[in-house]
C-alpha cells in the first residue's frame, strides 16, 4: 500500500511553485474525504489513486485548487466557487474586519455590489445575525453560484440576489454596502493562474484599474442610510486615487491595511 507520505512528497514534486506541499494536502483530503488536519491518521483510509493521479494533473497544469475541490474557505464559510466567479481571498476578509470596526451600531440592511460568490454578503450576514441582505452582480452565472452559497450556509432566508449593474436602478438605503469591484489594470501583471481561469469581468477595470470606481462612487451617496458606511476593496496602489475620487463625490473616505500591511480597502461615508 502506498504510505500518504508518499503520495504527498510525489505530488508535491509534480506540482511545484510555493504552495506545492499545501496544494497536494488540500487535493489528497478532498480525495479521501477528509480534513486536512485528519490527513495522517487516516493511513489505512484507501484511496483510489487514479482520482488523485487526475486532480494533481490539474493542479500541475496551472488550474486553481478552489477549481479542483469546488470551493474555498472564506470567514470560516465553506463557500462553492465555479469558474464563474473570483475565488474568494484571504486579502477580501479585511473588509468584513473593518465593516465590524466600524459600524457604530448592527446594520439591518445590508448590500453587496458585484457579489460573485456572495462571500463578502454571507460573511457579513453571518455576523450580522438581525440583518438581512441583497447582493448584485452583473452575471446570472455568478448569481446562481451566490443563491446555491446562501442554501448552503443556512442564510437563504435573509439573503436576496438580483441581476444589476452596480447599484443603477435602486431605490432603496442600506446600512452597509460592500464591494470588491473588479480594479487591475488592462496591462498590469497578473498570475497566469489568475487571468487563465478567473473571469476577466471580476478583474479587470480599464487601462489604470479604476473604471468600476468612476461608475460605483457617484451611486454611494444615494444607496447609503445617513450614517451607512461603504466599505470597498481596492489594490495596494490604488489608495491615493480612492481618496481623490472620494472627495470629488462628497464622501469622507478611509483607507485600511489587510494583514501584509498594504493598503486594501477604503471606508467611505457620506460627507
Ligand atoms: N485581488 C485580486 C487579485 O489580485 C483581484 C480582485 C479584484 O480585481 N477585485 O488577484
Amino acid at each position: 500500500m502506498t504510505r500518504i507520505i508518499d503520495l504527498l512528497n510525489a505530488a508535491a514534486a509534480r506540482i511545484g511553485g510555493e504552495t506545492a506541499r499545501l496544494d497536494a494536502e488540500v487535493l489528497l483530503a478532498h480525495a479521501m474525504g477528509c480534513t486536512r488536519g485528519d490527513l495522517l491518521l487516516n493511513q489505512q483510509r484507501s484511496i483510489d489513486p487514479q482520482v488523485y493521479e487526475t486532480m494533481v494533473k490539474r493542479r500541475a497544469a496551472g488550474e486553481p485548487v478552489a477549481h479542483i475541490v469546488g470551493s474555498r474557505e472564506f470567514w470560516s464559510l465553506d463557500l462553492i466557487v465555479t469558474p464563474d466567479v473570483l475565488i474568494p481571498r484571504p486579502d477580501s476578509e479585511t473588509l468584513i474586519e473593518v465593516a465590524l470596526r466600524l459600524c457604530d451600531r448592527p446594520p439591518t440592511r445590508i448590500l453587496d455590489l458585484g457579489t460573485g460568490s456572495a462571500a463578502l454578503l454571507l460573511a457579513a450576514l453571518s455576523e450580522w445575525t438581525n440583518a438581512t441582505g441583497l447582493g448584485i452582480d452583473a452575471s446570472a452565472a455568478a448569481l446562481a453560484v451566490a443563491q446555491a452559497n446562501a442554501d448552503r450556509t443556512g442564510m437563504a432566508a435573509r439573503a436576496a440576489f438580483r441581476l444589476g449593474d452596480w447599484g443603477q436602478g435602486l431605490e432603496e438605503r442600506f446600512d452597509l454596502i460592500l464591494c470588491n469591484p473588479p480594479y487591475i489594470g488592462t496591462s498590469e501583471a497578473l498570475s497566469d493562474e489568475v487571468r487563465d481561469h478567473e473571469p476577466a469581468a471580476a478583474l479587470f477595470a480599464g487601462a489604470d484599474g479604476l473604471d468600476d470606481y468612476r461608475r460605483i462612487l457617484p451611486q454611494l451617496a444615494g444607496l447609503m442610510t445617513n450614517d451607512g458606511l461603504a466599505v470597498l476593496e481596492i489594490g495596494h496602489r490604488q489608495g491615493p486615487a480612492l481618496l481623490a475620487l472620494a472627495a470629488g463625490h462628497g464622501l469622507a473616505a478611509t483607507l485600511h491595511c489587510d494583514l501584509a500591511g498594504r493598503d486594501r480597502c477604503v471606508a467611505l461615508r457620506s460627507g
